[in-house]
């Protein structure tokens, strides 16, 4: 945990959030600026900066991402209509918040290549 990263103040509770799925290892809630009319972000409760810093050893819960994104993708109705999952990492892809995510946006159609 690191008091300076808001993603780990939202994991401990001191940052609000719109939580829409907590367990001990993944937390999922709704992204503050949203790019689409659904955003949410799903991220490890263990502080992982980036996609470069990921280790073997934290395989199963970097799985565990994507199960999370698409569950809340389906509890939210968006299923069958389609939704994007997307990481950036680093700053050309724009990563603003160095503890690792993943967006989940549906409601809209997203036009591909992303910008
Ligand atoms: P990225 O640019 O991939 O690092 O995405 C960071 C995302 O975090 C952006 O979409 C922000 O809107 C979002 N964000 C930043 N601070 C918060 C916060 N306190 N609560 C929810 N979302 C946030
Ligand atoms: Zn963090």
């Amino acid at each position: 945990m690191q008091n300076r990263c808001v993603f780990c103040r939202i994991v401990q509770g001191i940052e609000p959030a719109r939580i829409l799925y907590r367990d001990e290892e993944v937390i999922a809630f709704r992204d503050i600026n949203p790019q689409a009319p659904f955003h949410a972000l799903v991220i490890p409760t263990q502080h992982i900066a980036s996609l470069n810093d990921i280790e073997v050893a934290q395989d199963r819960v970097l799985g565990k991402l994507f199960l999370v994104a698409k569950q809340i993708a389906h509890g939210a109705g968006y299923t069958e209509s389609g939704y994007r999952v997307a990481m950036n990492c680093g700053r050309d892809a724009g990563q603003t918040v160095f503890h690792i995510h993943l967006h989940v946006l549906a409601g809209r159609f997203l036009t591909w290549p992303p910008g």
